[in-house]
């Protein structure tokens, strides 16, 4: 007979933890199981033990402790079996959440540094998103907090910013994936408007007569089209010309692919 705890039987300074299968991406490669037992170490909070593995708290819809619904708070003592859930999608962060997080007033993002491309794509179907190439650390959890947005990042260390709240790491790395991916996962198809919104400045666009902008116009671009839009922000023109198609093309893709 092995004295070895199972999860059966956990021994008294270990914990039994079921972990969602989206979720084993943060753990150690030699960890990544969804059913295993882990040393406990010392009492502690349920959240400080999941952060302890690499799971960032944005990334948990739900946690359970011996099959009870639990907060972050609920403390550890060993002996235990815990369930570290992801949220369902689509997940709402305008909605309380099990975990009991200040919801969102509405969707809105930050992009860190390296998701300019899904800045613009993001833009494009009229999601009001941030993005500073500039900014440390430090500024993007500020961003995040202050002006209530949902930080999306390639950063896992990022997300584990204790005064985070609404926060999630793009598995996909291809711009495209990427944007599908956020598309799916927060339901985006539902509230798109595409092509209001500036991709280069996050601006409103506001339709103008062409007489007020015929001056800033290339006599072909004057010539052969009639229906032109502003950015508020930025004064930049914008009209269906021909890359205009691929860009039509791009947004169906991205929306269809999420319709049931
Ligand atoms: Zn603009």
């Amino acid at each position: 007979m092995s004295n070895r705890p199972s999860p059966n039987h956990p021994g008294p300074s270990t914990v039994t933890a079921f972990i969602d299968e989206s979720l084993l991406l943060f753990l150690k490669p030699e960890h990544r199981r969804p059913l295993q037992i882990l040393p406990l170490g010392r009492r502690r909070s349920i959240k400080d033990f999941v952060e302890s593995l690499g799971i960032p708290h944005v990334e948990i819809g739900g946690l359970r402790l011996n099959d009870r619904q639990v907060n972050f708070d609920a403390i550890l003592t060993g002996g235990e079996s815990i369930q570290v859930l992801a949220p369902t999608e689509p997940v709402d962060p305008t909605r309380p959440d099990e975990l009991q997080r200040p919801p969102l007033p509405k969707i809105r993002f930050l992009c860190d540094v390296h998701l300019g491309k899904l800045t613009r794509f993001l833009r494009l179907l009229d999601f009001d998103t941030a993005y500073q190439n500039h900014h440390g650390d430090d500024e993007l959890i500020e961003i995040a907090t202050g002006e209530q947005r949902l930080l999306l990042t390639r950063d896992r260390f990022l997300l584990r910013r204790a005064r985070l709240i609404h926060g999630y790491f793009v598995r996909h790395t291809q711009p495209a994936d990427q944007i599908r991916e956020v598309v799916r996962r927060y339901g985006l198809h539902r509230f798109s408007r595409p092509f209001s919104r500036c991709p280069m400045c996050n601006g409103i666009l506001q339709s103008v007569e062409k007489q007020e902008v015929l001056h800033r116009l290339p006599p072909m671009t004057a010539n052969h089209f009639n229906a032109f839009y502003q950015c508020r922000t930025c004064s930049k023109l914008y009209w269906p010309g021909s890359h205009f198609k691929t860009l039509e093309a791009w947004v169906r893709d991205w929306l269809e692919g999420n319709r049931a």
